[in-house]
């Protein structure tokens, strides 16, 4: 058995069977060996057989790991937008353009909807052709969550990085999925937001599979 932190190995003596307990002699990390077992690859996961809407492909000197955050939400949010974003921008800002006078306090009025539609057309646009990918190298890698080449990046290297988990969100909006992935170490990378339960336990399980080849040295391109 391996330390889920430093994945040195463990020595026997180290190891209670009967409280579960294991304590890692090079890092004193002390875990839980049915979590520790439950970690590893013997539940057969395997990180070249993507499941549907995830996908995973070796570029130059690069491993690139996705997801799709298409979601059936899309089907109820764009006819929504239209008719909410359409009906307040169109009432507020489209009157004014139209009789050629400007009003400031209908305009002021109407910021609120102005940024609520952007928030809920990027939601909707996501949903119809969004995407969270890891790009990774031997030095480290980047997060990317948007469409085509337009989005948020967070670059991280690998002494940043020393473990990945799962995040339950506690708050839920339309497409959120309730739930994110947390790359933790000297700084915190959160990603996956939007992407389906299944499609983010993949990515998760890609990057816990990545990471410990890396804190092991062995090649993963
Ligand atoms: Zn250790």
């Amino acid at each position: 058995m391996n330390c889920p932190n430093c994945n040195n190995e463990i020595l026997n003596e180290n190891i209670n069977v009967q409280t579960d307990i294991a304590k890692c002699q090079s890092c004193n990390n002390i875990f839980k060996i049915s979590d520790a077992l439950a970690d590893s690859n013997s539940d057969g996961f395997d990180l070249n057989n993507p499941p549907k809407g995830t996908w995973i492909r070796s570029e130059m000197n690069q491993l690139v790991i996705g997801a799709t955050t298409r979601s059936p939400i899309a089907f109820f949010l764009v006819p929504f937008m239209v008719v909410w974003s359409g009906g307040s921008i169109g009432g507020i800002y489209g009157t004014q353009l139209a009789k050629g006078e400007f009003d400031p306090i209908m305009s002021l009025f109407g910021i609120p909807f102005l940024i609520g539609s952007i928030i809920f057309w990027s939601l909707a646009l996501m949903a119809i052709w969004g995407k969270v990918e890891l790009t990774l190298d031997k030095h480290g890698g980047k997060t990317f969550t948007g469409l085509g080449n337009i989005g948020l990046t967070k670059k991280f290297t690998w002494d940043e990085i020393s473990s990945v988990r799962e995040k339950q969100s506690n708050f839920n909006y339309p497409g959120s999925q309730g739930g994110s992935i947390l790359l933790e170490g000297k700084r915190r990378i959160s990603f996956g937001m939007g992407v389906k339960e299944s499609r983010r336990y993949y990515l998760f399980r890609a990057m816990k599979n990545i990471l410990s080849k890396v804190k092991s040295n062995k090649n993963f391109v």
